[in-house]
């Protein structure tokens, strides 16, 4: 028998050779740029949507109202023990206030919120249905529930409509589960259609999680669900607040009796050391502000409207309506080495591969940010129009 290491050498190996290898290296940020390789490039690999995390004058004005006592690195303890700062409160109820809901719940990432969240609020003769495209999050939240799990097919409603019909009666409780962006094809779910669904059965819930729309769609920046008018039928409203929010952790946003449930159930709220409370302090300094930054929300469409209609001039692959834009090349080795050949030009692009994606979909996926500059994103298009792309 091989003794372990000898077989995690050669799981390596394997990986190396269909090019799916990862790899940590340094990546110091500088503003919008990036140090990396010895290089300085413009990050188009990061979720600073808005450019808020890069805003070195947004940063310094947080911390010009910050005492020692106020900056505190450290919660000690989880929320349930003796971690529960008035930060925490103070963030959940600004963002109740804000979706007009009657709770919010703070947790330590988005994985936290989604592996958590789906087992506590399924058991045994509960189904979920998810969309076959959902974060990997939210597949191990399924994985981690004891109830039944199916992935429908990607946006399809009639699929979704085809198994709710067959399966609703045979379940106590189904929940929905997608994401409004997904994250690597940059598309949007069809929520209205999803809460239409979900209204013909009285034992049908539905979880969005808006991890790459909170801060980005919608008059306020609430995500999609604002945008498209539905915050009010959706029963577990995810958000994440490393990304556009420039902050860590995430959010869910429902009904009162279900946070107070969340509150006892969930594992990694529970048995985990709280986010330190400076963390949501600024996270709270920035969603004030988000509701007023729609100037920076138009810059960011108006990139990635720009963005995908070159790539679609140039007949590429590219199934995005939103800043998430993924030029999808197929076999993982040509996907690392265009990576390559962006970084070199100054463009910090990465491959993202299987298992991250479906295989034969290796792509370059384009994070676009609304602090680029008119020339940066020139400079972008004449290479991908310059490029032999496949397809062409
Ligand atoms: N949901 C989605 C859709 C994501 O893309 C991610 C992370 N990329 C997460 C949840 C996890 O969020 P976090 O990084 O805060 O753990």
């Amino acid at each position: 028998m091989k003794d372990l290491y000898t077989h995690i050498q050669s799981a390596l190996d394997s990986l190396a050779a269909e090019g799916n290898l990862r790899s940590l290296s340094h990546a110091l940020p500088e503003g919008r740029y990036l140090l990396a390789q010895g290089q300085r490039m413009l990050n188009l690999s990061s979720n600073d949507y808005l450019g808020l995390a890069a805003d070195l004058e947004l940063r310094a004005r947080f911390l010009a109202e910050l005492t020692t006592d106020d900056f505190m690195p450290s919660s000690s303890s989880s929320r349930l023990l003796t971690g529960n700062h008035p930060a925490f409160d103070e963030l959940e109820v600004a963002l109740a206030r804000l979706y007009d809901a009657e709770a919010a719940l703070v947790f330590n990432s988005g994985y936290d919120a989604n592996t958590g969240i789906l087992p506590a609020i399924v058991d045994t003769g509960d189904l979920i249905l998810a969309d076959k495209l959902v974060h990997a999050s939210l597949i191990d939240g399924m994985r981690l529930s004891r109830a039944q799990w199916f992935r429908f097919k990607h946006n399809n409603l009639k699929h979704l409509e085809h198994l709710l019909q067959k399966l609703a009666p045979s379940y106590r409780h189904i929940v929905i589960v997608t994401e409004s962006i997904f994250s690597m094809d940059g598309d949007e779910a069809p929520l209205n259609g999803l809460v239409e669904l979900k209204r013909l059965y009285p034992n049908v819930l539905l979880y969005v999680d808006e991890a790459h729309a909170f801060g980005l769609r919608g008059r306020r920046g609430l995500g999609c669900c604002e945008e498209q008018g539905c915050i009010g039928d959706v029963d577990f409203l995810v958000g994440t607040l490393g990304k556009a929010a420039a902050s860590a952790g995430a959010f869910v946003v429902c009904r009162r009796v279900a946070r107070d449930y969340l509150v006892n159930r969930v594992r990694p709220f529970i048995f985990t050391t709280a986010l330190p409370p400076i963390i949501a302090r600024w996270s709270r300094y920035v969603l004030n502000l988000l509701p007023e930054m729609g100037e920076r929300r138009q810059r960011l469409a108006e990139l990635s409207r720009r963005l995908r209609r070159v790539l679609r001039e140039q007949r590429m692959k590219c199934p995005s309506g939103s800043h998430i834009i993924p030029l999808i090349v197929g076999d993982s080795a040509e996907a690392v080495r265009r990576a390559e050949e962006m970084q070199r030009r100054g463009y910090y692009v990465r491959a993202v591969r299987p298992p991250t994606v479906p295989e034969g979909t290796a792509r370059l996926r384009f994070s676009l940010r609304a602090d680029l500059a008119d020339e940066e994103m020139e400079g972008l298009i004449n290479i991908l129009a310059g490029h032999e792309m496949p397809g062409k």
